[in-house]
């Protein structure tokens, strides 16, 4: 995939959880968790490949029981029979310790463990748990994630500091006393690891809040403080345009000061809702942001008093799925197509501008206009469309569009601005921007 950011990153330890690289130069890696129970084998290996083919690079699983930890390593065969390598990474609460130790058929087929300080263990225990963590890390040569969340801070750890708190002159508030906390149990954790014989280039940090404002400070002073990789992300975004727009706001805001290595975004399904979605916005962020590009994305009017019918809509959505379900194929076959953009306007009036800044675009014929559809091919009308088969005939030029311009060996590609940053130039003809500069 295309990395085409021209934002400057933090310097950070690279790490490599099976074959992707976080941090260093790495793009920013995109990740999903599933919520199948890991005990079902069958249907962790479903999830999991329905998540790598929408493109997580990498996929998170639960390790919460024997059973669970059990099917790790079948897990790990069948998708590698499918052909799926993304790396798995386990995700341990209180018995991790015992479940490494136990089967370390898990404990090799993972790709990383993601430890939680606050869930652990509890009084002397937690030391030692840890400890017994970080050794089979050690031991089978795999990164871990310190993963701290608020909703479960080592509560022993947060009273100390209130009491020590309440003796300043100068106390911090609630709030910036709860980030401390974060911070610190992360830094603290990953520095024991470092004492434990992990090395630095072993360790990625998450300082996970629910609250955007709380959860960019907390970024920030994380950035500031250590060069480990940072995994990016809100914990409990919520459901719908909620847990996207709040994701959004929050990652961008990072993304944009160049915090953040991997991201998740954590929304929640609606009943039934694939879990891809949360790949899918992960993916928009960071291609509408100009810092990556995963797949052609559709650019669409938001329709008006001009619009006849939903049909431009519908063709909208019918065309970014198309797209969408091309890419698994085209991300080998046609490398750079993840850069084109595509236009889908509601009326011959003000369509024809937008659809000339595509690569490809079509204006729908508005309310009392001609029922004809002019198609712009890089900025060229080169068709009008018209009938009953408006939708099949725009697919079909887009895919011709793909072959012709895509194809390795094939005619010469496209100049997008992807290629022409790689050959060192700083600009790129306004006509084919399919991102917006940033
Ligand atoms: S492109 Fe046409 S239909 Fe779409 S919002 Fe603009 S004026 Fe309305």
């Amino acid at each position: 995939m295309s990395q085409v950011s021209r934002l400057a990153r933090r310097p950070c330890r690279r790490v490599m959880i099976g074959h992707v690289a976080v941090g260093g130069d790495a793009s920013v890696v995109v990740q999903s968790m599933t919520n199948t129970d890991t005990a079902d084998a069958d249907a962790t290996v479903r999830q999991v490949f329905e998540l790598w083919q929408a493109g997580s690079e990498v996929v998170r699983i639960t390790v919460n029981s024997p059973e669970a930890a059990a099917q790790v390593g079948n897990i790990r065969r069948q998708l590698d029979a499918l052909g799926c390598n993304v790396p798995l990474v386990g995700d341990f609460h209180y018995n991790g310790h015992k479940l490494l130790n136990q089967y370390p058929d898990c404990a090799q087929a993972l790709a990383k463990y993601r430890i939680n300080p606050g869930n652990v263990g509890k009084g002397s225990k937690r030391d030692e748990q840890f400890a017994a963590m970080i050794e089979t890390a050690v031991r089978y040569d795999k990164p871990v994630r310190i993963g701290v969340n608020w909703g479960s801070l080592d509560q022993a750890k947060m009273a100390r500091m209130m009491d020590e708190n309440a003796q300043l002159a100068e106390p911090l508030s609630a709030d910036a006393l709860m980030r401390e906390a974060l911070i610190q149990s992360a830094l603290e954790s990953a520095q024991q690891a470092e004492q434990l014989g992990l090395s630095a280039d072993k360790i990625i940090i998450s300082c996970k809040v629910s609250d955007v404002q709380d959860l960019i400070k907390v970024y920030r002073e994380l950035g500031q403080r250590c060069d480990y990789a940072l995994h990016l992300g809100l914990t409990e975004a919520g459901m719908g345009s909620k847990g996207i727009v709040a994701s959004t706001a929050a990652l961008s805001v990072l993304l944009q000061e160049g915090i953040g290595d991997t991201i998740r975004v954590s929304l929640t399904p609606e009943p039934n809702e694939s879990r891809t979605k949360e790949v899918i916005v992960a993916q928009e962020i960071l291609q509408t942001m100009g810092i990556r590009s995963f797949t052609p994305l559709v650019t669409a009017c938001p329709g008006c008093g001009r619009t006849t019918s939903t049909y431009f809509q519908e063709l909208a959505q019918q065309i970014q799925r198309y797209l969408r379900e091309q890419m698994p194929v085209w991300r080998k076959q046609y490398p750079g197509v993840e850069s084109m953009s595509v236009a889908v306007m509601g009326c011959v009036v003000n369509g024809p501008g937008e659809s000339k800044l595509a690569n490809i675009g079509i204006s729908l014929p508005g309310t009392g206009e001609v029922p004809v559809a002019p198609v712009f091919v890089d900025g060229e009308k080169t068709v009008t469309l018209k009938g009953d088969n408006i939708a099949a005939e725009f697919q079909h030029i887009v895919e011709d569009y793909v072959q012709q311009h895509y194809a390795e060996g094939g005619k010469l590609r496209a100049l997008l601005p992807v290629d022409l940053m790689a050959a060192g130039q700083t600009s790129a003809p306004p006509r084919v921007i399919p991102l917006k500069a940033i």
